[in-house]
Order: C-alpha cells, then sequence, then structure tokens
C-alpha cells in the first residue's frame, strides 16, 4: 500500500492549508514575561492558554500505548476526533463514508453535518462483519470506514482476520472506533499502526476511565495522518482543566485495572442472572461494557423500568435489534436492583426485599468468592485448615488440644468465618508445634482468602470483653507485626502453656500478613486469653467486611 495514503485522500483544500499559528506555537519556552498573547497577567494559572499541543499529555499517552507521540492527536471527546477526520478527507457533496449498521450513531451525524454521503451495510445476523458487501458498497469516492470494535450497541468484537481483510482491502481510511476495548477479551489495534498505513484507531477516557466528564478523546494513526488532523483541530481544542485531570489519572492508574475486572465480573453474573428470568428472551454476548437483552415487549418495559427509576437504552428500532434493549453495567447494587425489578414484571412487586427474594444471586454478587484451603505438613504436624470469610460461623475444628479448640471456635463465631481447622500434631512430645504450626496455616488461610483485598474495610478494633479488658487492633495491611501487651500468670490454662500465647499471635501476624496489638488485663486468666481470642475475631470481623460495589483497595499506596 501506497504510504502517502494519507495526502491521496485528503481533501485538496487540507493539503494547501496554511493553519492557523497561536502565539504559543510561535514561541514554546516556559520562561519569560509573556506579552504575546493577549492575556491578562492577572489569575493564574487560569490567565494562559493551554498547551496547543498537549505535549506532556501525549507523551504520557505515548507512552502507555507504546507508539510515537506522533502517532497522537486528542479531541475535546471522539466526536471531535470523527469530526476532524470527515473535515479533512471528505469533501463536502463529492465524498461518501461508509459504515456498518446498526453502529454508533454518531458518525451519521457527523457525516450530516458535514455534507457528507453516509452510507452503511447491514451486519450480518449474528453481528459478525459482511466483509464481501462492505467491499462490494466500497467506491472510489468512499473516503473512510468506520467500524466500531466491540461495536455499540450490539457489544460484540469483531473477528481480527474480517478487521485485516478490510484493512488490506479498503481503499480509502479504516477507522477503528475501539471506545469499549478494554472491556473486551482481545488486545487493540493501536499496535498495527505500521503494518497499516490506512488505519486509526479511536480511544476515549470516557468509558473504561470513568471520565466522560472531562471530554477527551485520542486518534491513533501513522504520523503523516496526524500531521494533516492537527493542520484541521482547533488551537486550543483540549483545555488546561481538562488536561491537568486526564495526567493525574494517567499517572494514578492503579485503580483502573479493578474497575474494569469488577465491570466485567458484573457483567458475566449479570448475563448469567437476567438469561433464566423469564421476561427475557435472549441475552446477547459482549466484549463491552454493556450487552443487549431481547424482551417481548421492549417499549413497555422500557418504561416499566424507568418508573422504577432505571433508565437503559431502548435499542429495538435499531436494524437487526427487534426487541433489545441495551444495558450499561452500574455498580452491583444497581445491578442487583435492575434484576429485581425485571424478575418482578409485569406487576412490579412494591418493597421488594432482595435478601428475601433474591438470595441466590445476591450470593453471586459476593464475587468472587473469599475460600481457601491451607494444608501444611511437616515432621511434627500435619494440618488443614480450610476458611469462607463470608460463611456463617460453622466450625468444625479438632487440633488435639480442648482449650485450643475451644479458642478457635470463638474466632469463627464472632468473625463470621466458617472455620475447619484439623491437626495431627506431635502433642506426645510438646504442644509446641501444634500451636505455632496451626497459628500459621490459620494466617495463611485468612491471607489467601481475602485475595486483592479490594473494597475490604482493612482495619479491625475491638474493646472490652468480660471480666477482663482486650484490645486488639488489627490491619490487614500486609507487613507481618505483633505488638504483644498481656501477662499471665498461670503456667497453663487449660493443656496450654500460657508462654506460647504470644507466639501463637504472633504466628497468626506472619501467616496473614497483618499488624496485630493485643492488649489485655484482668485476673481470670482464662477469661483473659478467651478475651484476646474474641476480640480478634471482632477485629477480623471488621477488617474483612466489603461493601458490594467498593472497587477500590483501602490504601494510598495503591498495594496491600
Ligand atoms: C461512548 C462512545 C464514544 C465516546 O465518545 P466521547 O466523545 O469520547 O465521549 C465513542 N465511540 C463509541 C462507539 C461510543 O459508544
Amino acid at each position: 500500500m501506497n504510504p502517502n495514503i494519507a495526502q491521496k485522500l485528503a481533501r485538496p483544500a487540507i493539503l494547501n492549508l496554511k493553519p492557523y499559528s497561536s502565539a504559543r506555537e510561535e514561541y514554546t519556552g516556559n520562561e519569560g514575561i509573556f506579552l504575546d498573547a493577549n492575556e491578562s497577567p492577572f489569575n493564574k494559572p487560569w490567565n494562559r492558554y493551554p498547551d496547543p499541543f498537549q505535549q506532556r499529555l501525549r507523551q504520557r499517552i505515548a507512552e502507555m500505548k507504546g507508539v510515537e507521540k506522533d502517532n497522537i492527536i486528542l479531541g475535546n471527546g471522539s466526536d471531535e476526533t470523527i469530526d476532524m477526520l470527515f473535515r479533512t478527507f471528505c469533501e463536502p457533496g463529492k465524498d461518501k463514508v461508509l459504515s456498518i449498521s446498526p453502529s454508533y450513531g454518531m458518525y451519521k451525524v457527523s457525516a450530516g453535518i458535514n455534507g457528507v454521503d453516509y452510507e452503511t451495510v447491514l451486519l450480518n445476523d449474528d453481528f459478525s462483519l459482511p466483509v464481501e458487501r462492505i467491499l462490494e458498497k466500497a467506491s472510489e469516492n468512499t473516503k473512510l470506514l468506520f467500524l466500531c470494535s466491540p461495536n455499540n450497541p450490539t457489544g460484540n468484537r469483531f473477528k481480527d482476520e474480517d478487521m485485516r481483510t478490510l484493512m488490506q482491502e479498503f481503499q480509502g481510511l479504516v477507522v477503528v472506533d475501539e471506545a469499549y476495548v478494554d472491556f473486551s477479551s482481545g488486545g487493540s489495534w493501536v499496535n498495527s499502526l505500521e503494518e497499516f498505513p490506512n488505519l486509526v484507531v479511536l480511544q476515549t477516557l470516557s468509558k473504561s476511565w470513568g471520565l466522560a466528564a472531562i471530554r477527551l478523546g485520542m486518534a491513533f494513526a501513522s504520523s503523516e495522518i496526524i500531521s494533516l488532523l492537527m493542520k484541521v483541530k482547533p488551537p486550543y481544542n483540549v483545555n488546561t482543566l481538562t488536561q491537568e485531570k486526564a495526567l493525574e489519572a494517567l499517572s494514578n492508574n492503579s485503580r483502573l485495572e479493578n474497575r474494569i475486572k469488577l465491570i466485567i465480573n458484573e457483567r458475566e453474573i449479570l448475563m448469567k442472572a437476567l438469561s433464566v428470568i423469564s421476561v427475557v428472551k435472549k441475552v446477547f454476548p459482549s466484549d463491552a461494557n454493556f450487552f443487549l437483552i431481547k424482551v417481548d415487549n421492549p417499549d413497555g418495559i422500557y418504561k416499566y423500568l424507568i418508573e422504577r427509576g432505571i433508565i437503559v437504552r431502548n435499542r429495538s428500532k435499531e436494524p437487526l435489534c427487534e426487541g433489545c434493549l441495551r444495558i450499561s453495567m452500574g455498580t452491583p447494587k444497581q445491578n442487583q436492583y435492575l434484576l429485581e425489578q425485571l424478575n418482578a414484571y409485569p406487576l412490579g412487586i412494591q418493597g421488594f426485599k432482595p435478601d428475601e427474594h433474591w438470595k441466590p444471586i445476591a450470593d453471586w454478587l459476593v464475587t468472587p468468592p473469599r475460600k481457601a484451603v491451607k494444608k501444611r505438613k511437616t515432621k511434627e504436624t500435619d494440618i488443614t485448615v480450610e476458611i469462607d470469610l463470608d460463611g456463617n460461623a460453622k466450625t468444625d475444628i479438632s487440633t488435639g488440644l480442648g482449650f485450643y479448640d475451644h479458642m478457635l471456635e470463638q474466632i469463627a463465631r464472632h468473625s463470621g468465618c466458617d472455620l475447619t481447622v484439623q491437626v495431627k500434631g506431635d502433642l506426645h512430645i510438646d504442644e509446641h508445634h501444634t500451636l505455632e504450626d496451626t497459628a500459621i496455616a490459620l494466617g495463611e488461610a485468612f491471607a489467601e482468602a481475602l485475595g486483592n483485598k479490594i473494597g475490604i474495610e482493612r482495619y479491625g478494633f475491638a474493646l472490652p470483653m468480660d471480666d477482663c479488658a482486650a484490645m486488639v487492633l488489627l490491619d490487614f495491611g500486609g507487613r507481618p507485626e505483633l505488638v504483644w501487651d498481656a501477662k499471665f500468670k498461670r503456667e497453663k490454662v487449660g493443656e496450654l502453656p500460657t508462654e506460647m500465647f504470644e507466639h501463637i499471635f504472633k504466628s497468626f501476624a506472619v501467616g496473614a500478613r497483618c499488624n496485630l496489638y493485643i492488649k489485655a488485663r484482668g485476673k481470670n486468666e482464662h477469661h483473659k486469653i478467651e478475651a484476646i481470642f474474641k476480640a480478634l475475631a471482632r477485629a477480623i470481623r471488621m477488617a474483612i467486611k466489603r461493601e458490594p460495589g467498593a472497587d477500590f483497595l483501602p490504601s494510598t499506596k495503591g498495594l496491600l
């Protein structure tokens, strides 16, 4: 393919255009007394025009995407980059663009505004690309081919080989709109710019990044294409607030991956749940943060949902989308509410209580399951610990030491976790190994069950117990530490040597990688150690608590 395809396709007026040269372009230094742009010298920093070429932001995006800065142009949302493509490549009244149907509505609007013929090719019945029909429909004046993948509103990602064929065969620019690519199982076409000189990839911060409000769209293409688009863009099209907010978001993106995972997870759960609801006739597969469902009465259900405060998109009038509503993923709570309401259709039960009526689905929503099984076998001990942090305080505990069993039962009972502990230890020699190894395995089981720790409370606090006061402060922050402030006068409680108590909690802290601060006062030794175990359990209960929909790590470092 001709590498000068950009120039071949561009409007003559644009090729010959001498672009506006702003004050900020003519002098690019940061230092000095700026008397060149008729700005106000007051009201810093907002008195100054933004960087017209968004150099820092484009540099950052280039690093992130593995392309060069001159492969990128930014716009006031993708909508502006779409408009720039029309204005650069399509001669009004003469040129045409081609797209698929159904797809994103903005291509057609932009074509209309620019006086450019907009033609579409109907997708295949399974929403796949009709490659042959697209190529047949393309003519000499067809400058742009818009392919939205994953496609809006159908939700599917197009097959790589079909995309490839079109990039090779189509004689104009292939514009791949990847607004939803972060939710898809396949990669981005951004890495194929060198292979296809006629490729333009559109991305945006509006969807996966959760930054629709700041309006930042990105177009990636060969430097030849980008330099033509640069001539056309308004000089200061991305304002300073947007540039700064985007830089901040891109430099601190630790939450992004978790949010994407959570949304994909929600998508899978919601699709599964909806597929068993009688009102839903079909759930369409999705590579995006939304999907289509087919129902018998789309207008009625659309209205019914609005009456219950839920707004979905009615796409039932779109080609191939008869009966279809498009649903974007919300928080787990919001999705659950949608499920309840759809399940209740057509009667719409008032005062519907999720916990009573929707237990099976509510259970799915607590995902992924926070369970762990730890096996630990040494010469001295053979231990199995099973834990379910979201259990019902069920226990099955046998360490061979009655009093230790009793203490471990307190942990399950007062933290709400299901706990199984089975130990075969060398008790004929000493209790030491059994006590220590069990505490380590228990700690490790907690650490594993906590998994990525997203959404947990992280800290736990507990205070008075019985006639003794036991204070346990807990932090599942990743560092093992024990501060122990408790004294025992008797040599043993039950068959447990009191000198081992500190060691048990130290071992637990190491296994669970948590900070423990334990302080206990009181006369009755039995009550005192029991109070410590109960207080620990209460602290654990607080710390492992997770709000549904909480999608962040309780840490400013982004790591726990
Ligand atoms: C949402 C969406 C966009 C994003 O547009 P912005 O102007 O960047 O907010 C682009 N393309 C498609 C297909 C979309 O659905």
